[in-house]
Parts: structure tokens; sequence; C-alpha cells
């Protein structure tokens, strides 16, 4: 899909319908709220969604060098942690490399359409807006796009889910004792272990 057909998708007032014809889904794809990247699952969007800003081309990854998008990955997430908005950047499977700009709670990098089968994404959740693992939305885009890899980076921790037969192992933690940044990470890593996939969460240093 192109960025034009995928905008025509997105009717404002017909949400679910246009969003599971888009994505090509039968069933309950979630609230539309769940559209985009977000940090965190609350109706506290800023940005029209049907009108996302263009992504920027900002490189191409030399797929032959080892280890090549590890450090373009590394190096914009550097850049990226600090900002009052959501970023994403992603790598798509021929190496090109773009940068999605968004909201404070959110960024669309669904303008790229099927040239997210494959891809990277890194993106950012700004200071006290995440949920600091994934929010649904994230998840949602994972598997609605195949990505191979999705990464998140927030002021205390950097998380991951990536297309690998590797299992997630649910960390047993008892209820009563886990805040709210620990239950939301259990959350994620069993429904992770569900769909498939291996999900991480490491502290930043
Ligand atoms: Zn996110």
């Amino acid at each position: 899909m192109t960025y034009p057909e995928w905008k025509n998708s997105f009717v404002r007032d017909n949400k679910n319908a246009s969003m599971q014809s888009f994505a090509g889904l039968e069933g309950n794809l979630g609230d539309v709220l769940h559209w985009g990247l977000s940090a965190s699952d609350g109706e506290n969007e800023t940005m029209d969604p049907s009108n996302p800003p263009k992504p920027i081309p900002i490189g191409k990854a030399n797929l032959e060098i080892e280890g090549a998008t590890e450090r373009i990955i590394n190096y914009h997430e550097n850049k990226i942690i600090d900002l009052g908005h959501e970023e994403a950047i992603v790598i798509i499977e021929n190496g090109e490399v773009f940068k999605c700009i968004g909201d404070k709670t959110r960024v669309y990098p669904e303008v790229l359409g099927e040239k997210l089968k494959n891809a990277i994404i890194a993106h950012n959740h700004p200071v006290g807006e995440g949920e600091y693992p994934f929010s649904t939305a994230d998840l949602n885009l994972f598997y609605n796009y195949d990505l191979l890899e999705l990464r998140g980076i927030d002021e205390k921790y950097v998380y991951s889910i990536r297309r690998s037969n590797q299992k997630t192992i649910v960390p047993k933690v008892p209820v009563l004792e886990t805040s709210f940044e620990d239950s939301r990470h259990l959350s994620v890593a069993s429904e992770v272990k569900d769909r498939g996939g291996y999900y991480s969460r490491k502290k930043r240093k």
C-alpha cells in the first residue's frame, strides 16, 4: 500500500472499518486509539492521524557490514531519548533508513506501508508519557506489519520485541509486589509469549 492509499483508507468517521481493511484483517483490531506507535494506551493524541508527517529518508545502511543496523539504531536511540515528542527510526529490508516524527504520545511509521515488512523500528517514549515497555499500539504494529524488530527507549529502560524462535520468559513476580511499570512489563511478556517472538527489557545504564 502506498502512502496516499494508506491516507485515503483512514476515514476518521469510520475508524474501525478502515483500520481493518487497511490491515487486511478480519475481526477486532482494537480501539482506533491504538493506531500508530503510542507511548501509552490513553486518549491523549494531539496529532491528526489522517495526516502525519511524511517519513524523512536519512540514509542507507550497508547491510554487508556486520553490525551496521545495530550501530545505526544505537546512534539514533541516543539522539531521540531526550526528545519531548516521539520519533521513530525505521530501517527497511533493503537498508534504507527513515525518520518519522510524531507528537508527545504517538508516531505513525505506518506511512511507510508494506515497506515495514521485515523492518527494524526504534522509537522513544518521552519522559512521563510511557508505560515503560510497549503499549498495545506498539504490539499491534509489530505483529500487523510483520516487523523484524521493534525497539522502544525511555528514560529508564530499553526494550525490544523481535521475531525469533527463542521463547519469551515471563518473569515470576508476586502480583501484590509489582509496581505499575513491572506489571505492564509482565503483561507484555505474556502477550509476546502467546503471539510469538522474543521480548526483553533492560535498564539503561
Ligand atoms: Zn511506543
